[in-house]
């Protein structure tokens, strides 16, 4: 009996991993269909500065539609892109669209921010990064201080000393860096001093109970003071109500994203909302 039974979850695991495969593999093909279909889109989230209001800088956030499922969101397709490899020319096409975005709201006359961009583990460590963010610029027209590119801490853990090279290289060009999702990774403080960033966007998990909680009042004070000593900028992500938003600013943080402020919107809904 016990054999059997052996046997039997033997069967299922074999079945499993089979299925698993055979998933990956639809969806790696499905990709490639999206992207040659252009059913990848861009949607746009402000980023503000709390006291005023005004716009200070759009995050690009890639999303699918699906002729079937819908819009989808990056949570349900980047994991797959980046085993597949796909999330290179995946990336690639979003440094370009966002690029030729912002480019066409500048010429509009309508706003004259900086377009943030994320970065994949394996766009970062391709070794034709900074010759696609040079064409994408200059494809585009975008100037390089209207470029910042968003990467977390374990996209670059693992091999610190290559990481700050390419970083150097990007911010030769006049684009900037920008620590994502930071208090989330390996977050050690040597890495602020080490990278060559000029932004941190501190993790929307130490907002969520940011107006109760002490604890995250001074982790995000702390973040905020160091940061401004090395002279990097600081940005909030994910407030969601006025109490977290006045609880940031009495962090003296004074640069926000999140929902509370604006979701992020397709183009149209963003024009519209920001400069119709
Ligand atoms: P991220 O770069 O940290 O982007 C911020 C995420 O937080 C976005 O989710 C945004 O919609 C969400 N967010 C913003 N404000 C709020 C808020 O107030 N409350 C809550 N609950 N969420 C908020 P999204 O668009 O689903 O993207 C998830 C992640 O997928 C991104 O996290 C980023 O890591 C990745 N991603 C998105 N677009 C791209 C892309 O073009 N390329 C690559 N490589 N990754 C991307
Ligand atoms: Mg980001
Ligand atoms: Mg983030
Ligand atoms: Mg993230």
């Amino acid at each position: 009996e016990a054999k059997k039974n052996h046997k039997n979850r033997y069967f299922f695991y074999n079945n499993d991993l089979h299925h698993q495969m055979l998933l990956k593999v639809n969806t790696e093909n499905e990709l490639q269909v999206a992207l040659y279909k252009h059913q990848f889109t861009l949607f746009y989230q402000p980023q503000v500065n709390a006291d005023s209001g005004h716009l200070i800088g759009v995050e690009a956030l890639i999303r699918w539609r699906h002729p079937k499922r819908g819009i989808i969101l990056p949570g349900a397709f980047i994991s797959v892109a980046e085993e597949t490899g796909m999330i290179c020319d995946i990336g690639w096409w979003v440094l370009n669209e966002a690029c030729r975005q912002m480019k066409r709201w500048h010429d509009s006359g309508a706003l004259n921010v900086p377009i943030s961009v994320n970065l994949s583990f394996n766009q970062f460590h391709d070794d034709t990064l900074v010759k696609r963010v040079q064409r994408a610029l200059k494809m585009s027209g975008l100037r390089p201080e209207f470029l910042e590119l968003e990467i977390t801490e374990s996209t670059m853990a693992e091999n610190l000393e290559r990481s700050i090279k390419i970083l150097n290289e990007i911010r030769a060009l006049g684009v900037g860096v920008s620590l994502d999702d930071f208090g989330t990774g390996y977050s050690s403080l040597s890495y602020l001093k080490s990278l060559p960033i000029n932004q941190l966007k501190i993790d929307r998990s130490f907002v969520r109970d940011i107006a109760q909680n002490h604890r995250d009042q001074a982790i995000v004070t702390a973040i905020v003071s160091m940061a401004e000593h090395l002279w990097i900028d600081v940005i909030v992500e994910g407030i969601e109500s006025s109490e977290q938003l006045r609880a940031i600013q009495r962090c003296r943080c004074h640069a926000i994203q999140g929902n509370y402020y604006s979701q992020p919107l397709a183009e149209d809904d963003f024009s519209e909302k920001f400069f119709a």
